[in-house]
Formats: structure tokens, C-alpha cells, sequence
């Protein structure tokens, strides 16, 4: 399969991947996908019958989000995605000259891509065996670094919706309440200590009624497909206000989504089997499989001066407990989950030092800086520091991959 459209080995989208987002130019919005470095309109797709055959409501493309369209359902999804790939191979429905000069197709660096869904509701696990380790040990007790509930339950807690942005928006450095080391009395300020966190996030796409789990057997039926994500944290303030109800201001000020959300159809080469799980997990929980996904990912700090550092080269498949596990626990009490909700994995770390998922656990504690090309240390993340993740896998026939996850950091 080959698009007639130019992309590069090194490009996230070759006509594998073909990702879902929403872009903008002034008042008109559009779902699109993406092919080498070119953004295609779905909805002039649509009104140039492309998509003939597939119920599709009217209007469905020009939605200020994906919510109404990943509604439809995955048997209709999947044929658009399916369509794409045929109308935009070689040969293909829309390999024809009166079609290419069209507004059809926008080169990715002119359009304007925006956050692709309303997320009513977002929760941040805590799945990464390494990363949860990690921070025991630096905050608690190495000798016993797991807290007793963590190999029996995806550990989780709700976070906020409302401070998610796309790619390319700035984070404004964050003020709050600190207890400086050998204080006895708060600080009021801006955090010293901010950092990124490593992370995917999956996309709900089918709703249970409140009062009715998912089963585990059925959860990736109620999965539209993944995101990175990047959980901005505050650790200065977060190691104060934690106890004994978890994060809050820490990590609500911001967090970062890539512009594409990539489906789990078009992730199923890389499924892998996940780490053995001891001891063994309860009924509600149990399943066989590869649930785990093969998908690199890296940390980039780009500096102020232009100087540039990947700081962390991690990977999604090191994950403890995979998302089917994540959703059927998150449901078990009755818990209703809604279309265009948020599920982020948890930072994802790996064993070595440089697959650590935050500069928390990469500089541990500040008392390893890194050191950048341009002279400069990092223990934490700089203001006019922009952080980039990324992530991808290669299927021997393409690139599948999210684009870039990037942020800059404001004083
Ligand atoms: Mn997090």
C-alpha cells in the first residue's frame, strides 16, 4: 500500500497510520487525517463522495470536535479509515489531477491543528511498575517502594479536563504552596521544580450506562485510540499538598495532547504481550493476550538558545497494567464513561536510567543534572524550554506515529 502523496521513511504518516484531528482555518473547522506532510479535509472528502456507501449524518466533518464522530461507532470509523487508504493510494479514487489542486489538501505546516475532542472527563493511572518504584524510593521507603494496593489494582485518580491543550499551546510556569526543605512555615510562588511526564492517553469511544462495568473481554470495543500526553507537574507543590488525597494543584494547570489521535486498529501490529503479572491479578481483571503495545517514545528539551537534548528514550509496552485492565477497573463500581473521556496511562518508564519518564526520576531528585549541548544543567524544566514527545513504531511498510507532543514553558 503506497499513497501518491511523497512520505519519507522518517515520516509518522505513511498511509498505515491514517490518524483522526480537527483543524481550523477562522470559523471552519474540519476533521482530517494526515499523510507525510500533507493535512487532508475530510469533509470536502465527503462532499466529493469519497466516503460513498458509509452512513455518514451531514455536517459530521465540520464539528468543533471528533466527539460526534467517533459516536458513530467503530464499524463506521474503521470504514472512513479503511476508505482513506484506498482513495489516497496510488491509483486511488483521489489520485486524479482535478482533485489535488483542490483545497483538499493543506500542507501540514499551514494548518491550524486543534484540540480534537470535548474531554467531559479525564483520569491519570499511575501503571508503570518502573516509574511508581522510582518515586517509592525517592519519597518513601526503598525497602518496600510499592505501597500494598499497587500489584492488585491500576492505581488512579481523576484529574482536570478543562486545562488539557493541543500541541503548540504555551504552559505558564504554575504558582502555588510550598514547604521548602528545613521550613517550618509555607512558601507562596512559582514552582521551582516543574516537569513533564511521559504519557499516553486513550480516547473512549462507546459509552456503558452508569450501574453497568465493562468487562474486561470487551474493553478495547470501548477504545477510539491514543494520544501522547504530557502530565505537567508541579513536584515542589505536589510534595506538599499530596497527602493524604493525591495530586491536585500540581498537575491541573496544564497538560498536553498531540494533535492526532492514532486508532487502535491502526496499532495492531505492534501489540506485544505485557510484563507477567505477580501475584496474580483478581477475576475482574484477568486477561490473556497481547494487551500491551510496542510504541518508542522520547522526551526532547529544546532550549531557549536552540540547543537540544532527548532526555529520555522510553517505550508504551513496559506498561504493568495494559488499558483493558485500566478500563474494567475504572468501571467495576458502575462508573459510566463517556465519548471523548481521557484515560492517561501513568508516566512510562523503563529499567534504565534514560528511559525514566520525568526529569523527577531522570535527574533523581535533582541530584543528577543533565547536561544540554549549550553548557546549561537541567534538574528541572526551564522557563522558554520547550518539551517534545514523541512516538512511534515502524510496520516494515511505514511509519505509524502521533507527531509531536510539544510545549513551551512561559515564566
Ligand atoms: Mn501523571
Amino acid at each position: 500500500m503506497k499513497s501518491f502523496i511523497p512520505v519519507t521513511p522518517e515520516s509518522d504518516f505513511s498511509l498505515m497510520n491514517i490518524p483522526f484531528g480537527l483543524f481550523r482555518a477562522g470559523d471552519y473547522y474540519a476533521v482530517c487525517t494526515r499523510v507525510g506532510d500533507t493535512v487532508i479535509d475530510l469533509s470536502i472528502c465527503h462532499n466529493i463522495d469519497v466516503f460513498n456507501g458509509i452512513e455518514l449524518p451531514s455536517g459530521i466533518f465540520n464539528e468543533k470536535t471528533l466527539n460526534p464522530f467517533i459516536s458513530l461507532g467503530k464499524a463506521v470509523t474503521s470504514a472512513v479509515r479503511s476508505r482513506l487508504q484506498e482513495a489516497l493510494s496510488v491509483g486511488g479514487y483521489l489520485d486524479a489531477d482535478i482533485f489535488k489542486s483542490s483545497a483538499l489538501m493543506i500542507p501540514a505546516a499551514e494548518a491550524e491543528m486543534v484540540l480534537p475532542l470535548n474531554i467531559g472527563d479525564y483520569t491519570d493511572f499511575y501503571s508503570s511498575r518502573e516509574h511508581a518504584t522510582n518515586v517509592g524510593k525517592m519519597f518513601r521507603d526503598p525497602a518496600n517502594a510499592l505501597l500494598p494496593n499497587w500489584l492488585h489494582l491500576p492505581v488512579g485518580y481523576h484529574g482536570r479536563a478543562s486545562s488539557i491543550t493541543v500541541s503548540g499551546t504555551p504552559v505558564v510556569r504554575p504558582s502555588g504552596q510550598t514547604m521548602p526543605e528545613g521550613a517550618t512555615t509555607p512558601h507562596f510562588g512559582k514552582t521551582k521544580q516543574l516537569d513533564f511526564e511521559l504519557e499516553m492517553a486513550f480516547v473512549i469511544g462507546k459509552e456503558n450506562p452508569l450501574g453497568r462495568p465493562i468487562p474486561i473481554e470487551e474493553a478495547e470495543d470501548y477504545i477510539f485510540g491514543l494520544m501522547l500526553f504530557n502530565d505537567w507537574s508541579a513536584r515542589d507543590i505536589q510534595k506538599w499538598e499530596y497527602v493524604p488525597l493525591g495530586p491536585f494543584l500540581a498537575k491541573n494547570f496544564a497538560s498536553t495532547v498531540s494533535p492526532w489521535i492514532v486508532t487502535l486498529e491502526a496499532l495492531e501490529p505492534f501489540r506485544v504481550k505485557g510484563p507477567e503479572q505477580k501475584p496474580e491479578v483478581l477475576p475482574y481483571l484477568n486477561i490473556d493476550g497481547k494487551r500491551n503495545y510496542d510504541i518508542h517514545l522520547s522526551v526532547e528539551i529544546l532550549s531557549n538558545s536552540g540547543s537540544k537534548k532527548t532526555v529520555c528514550r522510553s517505550n508504551f509496552r513496559y506498561m504493568y497494567w495494559n488499558m483493558c485492565q485500566q478500563l474494567a477497573h475504572h468501571t467495576v463500581n458502575g462508573c459510566n464513561v463517556r465519548i471523548g473521556d481521557l484515560m492517561a496511562s501513568g508516566t512510562i518508564s523503563g529499567e534504565t536510567e534514560d528511559s525514566f519518564g520525568s526529569m523527577l526520576e531522570l535527574c533523581w531528585k535533582g541530584t543528577k543534572p543533565i547536561q544540554m549541548p549549550d553548557g546549561t544543567q537541567r534538574t528541572f524544566i526551564e522557563d522558554g524550554d520547550t518539551v517534545i514527545m514523541r512516538g512511534w513504531n515502524d510496520t516494515g511498510y511505514g511509519r505509524i506515529g502521533f507527531g509531536e507532543c510539544s510545549a513551551n514553558v512561559l515564566p
